[in-house]
């Protein structure tokens, strides 16, 4: 029986996590659940499975809460302390780290420091901080798993060869709601058009990370730290059935795959039950019916932010946090309507080249830069 911690358990990613564990009794336990402030929402995930402890990490909300709303057999926790508490209770086994950008980075280190098995949704914690995060599992005897699909199909293919036979991996892309579009066609593009992902149910930010092609260029820089690879050794493809979730290319030119339907609950399983495979909720390929799978290279002209990507994995130092930092401000202004869709790569590009850029920050200096370069975004606007 493993118990599980998940930090960020009303997002789209904890609610698909909390089915795994709810269709797997004998296996999975839940200890404990964090959100921000979505506390009504965690207030049935307590009276459902009964954890041990929930915290909501927005302090304000710390007398506001009606009496019943929780199962009186889970202890309500507040603030960020929390947070870093239920991640590193001796009583949990695996923590699941859903909660949505940078903010997802200080969960996940109180469970690598605590030496537990992290199931990693957060991209960003790697791309803010992919070589310290990695040292510190490492030291810990912490293990980092992927939940991202791309990582996770990657891991697995792995698994097909030794480390030192891998030529390169290769990331699938859905191409998001705008693939063949041309740049003066994205000129228009409005919040409500990059909010309608077609393979894909997933948060606003991811969303239309999706649509930049942002998320796949955090991907890039994701998987060079999580599997110690060179920045020219990943490449990305377009796939828009987001069947295939990725390739791993072995030197004899042997190439793994791992397919299944688009939904999340396979490789959040995968992770939580790694190294077995357990029957469980997610839906099946059917090989009744036609289909058929096409991949075709990235338009890198049109969508610049997949070259950031690229640069930043081959840069690394402080350019993944700049980058992160600068893009998470531009896709909230953006939904406000104060920036246009193709100011955000724009805007993450001005903020990357006028950073001062340190090859060995610590984390001190990386918590520092994302402040700098969410303001530096707001600047450039004006
Ligand atoms: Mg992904």
């Amino acid at each position: 029986m493993q118990r599980v911690a998940v930090l960020g358990s009303t997002g789209s990613i904890g609610t698909n996590c909390l089915e795994v564990i709810g269709s797997l009794p004998e296996r999975l336990s839940l200890h404990g659940v964090a959100a921000r402030s979505s506390w009504k929402l965690l207030g049935e995930q307590s009276e459902r499975f009964a954890p041990r402890f929930a915290v909501l990490e927005d302090i304000r909300l710390k007398g506001q809460i009606p009496g019943g709303a929780f199962s009186p057999r889970t202890e309500l926790l507040f603030g960020p302390d929390g947070v870093a508490r239920i991640a590193s209770d001796p009583e949990v086994d695996v923590v699941v780290s859903s909660i949505v950008g940078a903010a997802g980075l200080e969960g996940t280190w109180a469970a690598l420091e605590a030496g537990k098995r992290v199931c990693l949704a957060n991209k960003e914690t790697l791309v803010v901080a992919g070589p310290l995060v990695m040292d510190l599992a490492q030291r810990r005897g912490a293990q980092v798993l992927p939940v991202d699909s791309e990582h996770s199909a990657v891991f697995q293919a792995l698994q097909s060869g030794r480390s030192q036979e891998v030529r390169r991996i290769v990331l699938t892309a859905s191409g998001g709601p705008f693939r063949g579009w041309t740049s003066s066609q994205l000129d228009t593009v409005t919040p409500e058009m990059a909010l309608k992902h077609p393979n894909w149910v997933m948060g606003p930010k991811i969303t239309i990370d999706s649509a930049t092609l942002m998320n796949k260029a955090l991907e890039v820089i994701e998987a060079r730290w999580l599997f110690g690879l060179r920045a020219d050794q990943i490449e990305v493809v377009v796939h828009p059935q987001s069947i295939v979730h990725s390739f791993v290319e072995f030197v004899d030119g042997s190439i793994m795959a791992q397919l299944s339907p688009p939904d999340m609950k396979l490789p959040i399983q995968y992770a939580l039950t790694w190294p077995e495979r357990l029957d469980g909720p997610a839906p099946r390929l059917d090989w009744q019916t036609a289909f058929h799978l096409d991949f075709l290279p990235p338009d890198l002209d049109t969508f610049p932010a997949l070259g950031l990507g690229f640069e930043v994995a081959r840069r690394g130092g402080t350019c993944g946090a700049v980058l992160n930092a600068a893009n998470e401000r531009a896709v909230e202004l953006f939904l406000k309507g104060q920036l246009k869709f193709r100011d955000i790569p724009r805007a993450c590009r001005a903020v990357l080249e006028t950073h001062t850029f340190d090859l060995n920050p610590t984390l001190t200096d990386l918590r520092r830069l994302d402040g700098w370069a969410r303001e530096e975004v707001t600047r450039w606007i004006s």
